[in-house]
């Protein structure tokens, strides 16, 4: 049994690190991952199996995106993948950057590619001190669909006719049609693909009940008519499955005894209102954006906010993507290059990659079991969790980074020397 195993790590053990994909990004979060591994990953583990891939823009253009293609590949392979945050480029990064083409968001891409069920998004905590919110608040953002994956086009006076042809063969019918009497408008069609909003359901209902806290149903519905089937499949695996064990542990006190709907305006007050936290939200993909930056700011920083994908394999595998919940950080990048101190938080990302080891650790172990593999996810959790006291500790004791500690706080660099320290003792 696992209390028999040796679980501990130390320095130079060179423990063989289960296989992940790790998807490099650029800016100022490549930087810093690059120095967290040296200083924090290295030293305790051989990552050979680790399969990287490089998707800045100039990796993407010189493959003509193969790099991509490849990187999703490898992520339903391995089922385990960790990413840094990457740039999609805008119209001027194009032309600076001196690009072929506008490269589509690569995330877009993994989230259809993994057949991506849902982003988790989670506040992140640290025992003793106090950031935003003071208990957990969750985020079910769906992965899939809504004004992301958009076709549209400028266009002038005229008929728009939007036409569903069904696959068996039925007739054809009009969806929508509609006059266009100005000289300039812009046209979008979208849809928001339902199948797999139960499976959504199971996973936001079950992580709330693990964390006690309430869930809530994020829509627009009263106006946008068509995401009532969000919520009716949301209700609808509520009531069968969860109703009665959050009854029983007292957890729908705070929503009038049932699952409670939201307008997602009145969802932004309420985040800014319920500091308490002790809640979580699913809404779908373009409110789940803008929610989880709310919630971002709310709780002191982007750099305290957890995003995980979860797709599933043709197979039926499940398939976690780790990632940071902020972008690439460019305003540090450029303090940066200009010879300035930083000083980036870097709890996202760490957590994006214990997260990413964890689950490599666990399919390994899944995969091929044996004593060996078993031993190497103790290890792997025993000094993730270290890692994780040890960065929590480096803020407790007043070495934070600014977003947090203000101006006295640590620079990028102090901070990973410092956690590195801690490590070693
Ligand atoms: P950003 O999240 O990088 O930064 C927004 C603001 O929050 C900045 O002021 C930044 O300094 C601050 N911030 C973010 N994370 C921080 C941290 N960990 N510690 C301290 N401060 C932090 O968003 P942006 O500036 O809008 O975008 C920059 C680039 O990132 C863009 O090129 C965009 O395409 C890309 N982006 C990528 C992803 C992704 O890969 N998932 C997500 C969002 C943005």
């Amino acid at each position: 049994t696992s209390t028999e195993i040796d679980d501990s790590v130390t320095l130079g053990e060179g423990i063989k690190a289960p296989p992940m994909v790790y998807i490099a990004g650029e800016e100022m979060t490549h930087y810093t991952s690059n120095l967290i591994v040296d200083q924090w990953i290295k030293p305790y583990f051989n990552v050979d199996a680790w399969e990287h891939f490089d998707l800045s823009c100039k990796a993407r253009d010189d493959s003509d995106d193969k790099v991509l293609h490849d990187a999703v590949e490898a992520g339903s392979r391995i089922g385990a993948i960790f990413k840094e945050p990457t740039i999609t480029p805008s119209t001027l990064q194009v032309k600076e950057m001196g690009l072929s083409k506008a490269f589509g968001s690569p995330n877009g891409a993994m989230r259809r590619g993994w057949n991506g069920i849902t982003i988790s998004r989670d506040t992140i905590h640290i025992e003793g001190i106090e950031l935003g919110y003071k208990n957990p608040v969750f985020f079910e953002r769906h992965a899939v669909g809504g004004e992301y994956g958009a076709g549209w086009n400028e266009v002038g006076q005229g008929t728009l006719l939007t036409t569903y042809l069904p696959d068996d063969g039925a007739s054809p019918f009009v969806v929508d049609k509609r006059d266009l009497t100005d000289d300039h408008n812009v046209v979008v069609v979208y849809h928001n693909p339902y199948d797999n909003v139960a499976e959504l359901a199971h996973l936001f209902f079950k992580r709330c009940l693990d964390a006690e806290i309430t869930p809530y149903v994020v829509t627009k519905k009263t106006v946008f008519k068509w995401q009532e089937g969000f919520w009716e499949t949301m209700k609808s695996i509520f009531d069968e499955h969860y109703k009665a064990d959050f009854e029983k542990a007292g957890l729908l006190e705070r929503s009038g005894g049932d699952l409670q709907h939201l307008i997602s305006d009145a969802a932004t007050m309420q985040l800014i209102r319920w500091t308490d936290g002790g809640f979580g939200m699913a809404a779908h993909n373009y409110d789940g954006d803008m929610l989880t930056d709310q919630i971002a700011q709310v709780h002191r920083s982007p750099g305290f906010i957890t995003s995980n994908l979860v797709g599933r394999r043709d197979d039926g595998t499940l398939i976690k993507e780790f990632e940071a919940s902020h972008g690439t950080v460019s305003d540090l990048w450029h303090d940066h290059l200009a010879g300035k101190e930083t000083s980036l938080n870097p709890l996202g990302l760490v957590e994006a990659m214990i997260g990413a080891m964890q689950h490599a650790a666990t399919l390994q172990a899944e995969n091929n079991p044996s004593d060996e593999s078993e031993i190497v996810k103790a290890k792997v959790f025993n000094y993730t969790e270290t890692l994780r006291t040890a960065m929590h500790n480096t803020f407790r004791y007043g070495q934070g980074t600014r977003d947090m500690s203000g101006p006295s706080g640590f620079t990028t660099e102090d901070y990973i020397a410092k956690v590195a320290w801690r490590l070693q003792r």
